[in-house]
C-alpha cells in the first residue's frame, strides 16, 4: 500500500491534533486552568490551545470553572475537566464470570453487574456483555459511552504457560476479541490484562491517585502485576509483561502448572490458600466461595490460616523487594480478589529486604499500601482504559507534533 504526501500529511495532523487534545484533558485532569496557562504547560500555542477547549467544551467534556482572581485586567476564564461529560463501559471476563461497570469520565461507578457463566465462548458471552450494556445505558438514562475496555486473565498467546492462559479463556485470542467485541457493542474497545487494567483504576480514584510510577499486584485467581511508570502502563513486546505469578521464588519448591517449580503464586495467591485451606479441612475440596471462611477464620485467628499468612507474607517480601529494585516505584499496592482483612494482614506480615532502593529518608508514602478499589478493581480498571486513552498523550505521537510538551521531551528507544 502507498500514501500520497498529502494524504500522510492529513493523517499525521490528524494525530497531532488528537495528541493535543489528550496533552489538554491530561493537563486539565485533576486542576483547573485558563488557556494561556495550558498553552505555557503544554508548548502548544494559545490559538490552538482555544481552539481545542472550544471544542472539547462543546463536547462537554470541559466546563468552564470561574475566573481566576487576576491583579490587573480581565481575569482569565478557567475550565475544568467534566467527569460527568461521557461515560465508559468496564468488563472483566473470568473462567466463571462476568462482570460489567459503567462509570463516568471522572472513573466513578454509575451502575455495575456481576453474572455467573455456564459457558465461555466469545460469543455467549459478548452477546451477554451486549445485553448487560443495554440495560445499564437505559438504567442511567447515559447518553454519551466513549467506549468500552475488556479484561481478560494473562497472559495472551503464550504456549509456555498455555494452562495459566489459554485453557482459561478458550477461544478468547486478543488480537481478533476487540474486533468482534466492538460488533457486539458498537462502540471502541480496548482489551488488557486484568493486573494492568487494575493499576490504571487505582491511579484513577484509588490508592495511587497522584502517584505517577507504581506498581500494582493483582489477586486473580492467581498473582499478576501492574507496572505504571510515568504515568504509562508497561505492557511488554506481546503484552505480557507482569506475570510475576510465574517468577521463581523458591527453587524446587511447590511444582507449579507452567512447568516450573517454586513459582510465586504457589505461595501468594487465592488458590494457594484456598489449597492449604483445604488440605486442612477448613474447606471442601471443591470450593469456590472462599471469602466467608477467610474472614471467619482470620477474626478467630486461625493457627492454620496464620501459618500460610507467614509463608505468603515471606514469599511477597522477597517478590516486592525484587519489584522495587527493578522497577522503582512511589509504591507498591496489593489489591483483587482476596477479603481487604487479608490483604492488610499480609502488609502487616511483610519484612521487606533493607536492600531495596525504595528505602529512602524522604518518602511521602509506604513502600507497601492496600489498594481501595476494591472488588471491581479489574471491571473499573477496564472502563480506565477508556478514560486513560482520552486523557494520556503518547510517548510515540511525538515525531507528529512539532512542538512537544517539556514534560513528554523523552526518547522512546527503538530496537536496530
Ligand atoms: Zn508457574
Amino acid at each position: 500500500m502507498s500514501f500520497h504526501p498529502q494524504q500522510i500529511a492529513g493523517k499525521n495532523a490528524e494525530k497531532t491534533k488528537l495528541h493535543n487534545r489528550r496533552v489538554v484533558l491530561g493537563y486539565l485532569w485533576g486542576r483547573s486552568a485558563g488557556r494561556a496557562e495550558i498553552a505555557r504547560a503544554s508548548g502548544l500555542s494559545t490559538q490552538t490551545v482555544s481552539n481545542l477547549v472550544a471544542e472539547l467544551e462543546a463536547e462537554g467534556l470541559v466546563v468552564p470553572a470561574g475566573r481566576r482572581a487576576s491583579a490587573r485586567g480581565q481575569p482569565p476564564v478557567l475550565y475544568a475537566f467534566n467527569p460527568s461529560g461521557a461515560a465508559a463501559f468496564g468488563f472483566e471476563v473470568r473462567p466463571d464470570t462476568l462482570t460489567m461497570v459503567l462509570t463516568d469520565i471522572g472513573g466513578r461507578a454509575l451502575t455495575s453487574r456481576q453474572i455467573r457463566l455456564t459457558q465461555t465462548d466469545p460469543a455467549t458471552v459478548l452477546a451477554q456483555m451486549a445485553a448487560l450494556a443495554q440495560d445499564a445505558t437505559a438504567q442511567t438514562k447515559t447518553t454519551r459511552i466513549l467506549g468500552a475496555g475488556l479484561v481478560i486473565p494473562g497472559p495472551f498467546g503464550v504456549e509456555g504457560l498455555s494452562v495459566a492462559g489459554a485453557t482459561a479463556l478458550p477461544g478468547w485470542d486478543p488480537a481478533k476479541i476487540p474486533a468482534m467485541a466492538q460488533a457486539a457493542l458498537g462502540l471502541p474497545v480496548h482489551i488488557d490484562k486484568d493486573a494492568t487494567a487494575a493499576a490504571l483504576a487505582e491511579g484513577m480514584g484509588g490508592a495511587a491517585q497522584g502517584l505517577s510510577s507504581y506498581a500494582f499486584l493483582y489477586f486473580g485467581s492467581g498473582l499478576g502485576l501492574g507496572v505504571v511508570v510515568q504515568d504509562h502502563p508497561l505492557r511488554g513486546a506481546f503484552g505480557n509483561a507482569g506475570e510475576v505469578g510465574h517468577v521463581i521464588i523458591h527453587p524446587g519448591g511447590l511444582p507449579c502448572d507452567c512447568g516450573n517449580s517454586g513459582c510465586l503464586e504457589q505461595y501468594v495467591s487465592r488458590v494457594s490458600v484456598q489449597r492449604h485451606l483445604i488440605a486442612r479441612g477448613h474447606l471442601p475440596p471443591d470450593t469456590t466461595g472462599t471469602d466467608a471462611t477467610l474472614i471467619r477464620l482470620l477474626a478467630a485467628q486461625d493457627p492454620d490460616l496464620l501459618v500460610w499468612l507467614g509463608i505468603a507474607a515471606e514469599a511477597l517480601s522477597r517478590a516486592i523487594g525484587m519489584l522495587e529494585n527493578l522497577f522503582d516505584p512511589q509504591c507498591t499496592l496489593l489489591g483483587g480478589a482476596l477479603p481487604d482483612a487479608l490483604i492488610d494482614q499480609l502488609i502487616a506480615r511483610l519484612s521487606l529486604p533493607p536492600g531495596s532502593v525504595a528505602r529512602r529518608a524522604d518518602r511521602s508514602r509506604p513502600r507497601v499500601a492496600r489498594g481501595t478499589s476494591g472488588r471491581l478493581t479489574a471491571a473499573l480498571g477496564a472502563a480506565a482504559l477508556v478514560i486513560h486513552d482520552i486523557v494520556t498523550p503518547r510517548l510515540e505521537a511525538h515525531k507528529h507534533n512539532s512542538a512537544p510538551p517539556d514534560t513528554l521531551r523523552m526518547e522512546t528507544p527503538q530496537c536496530p
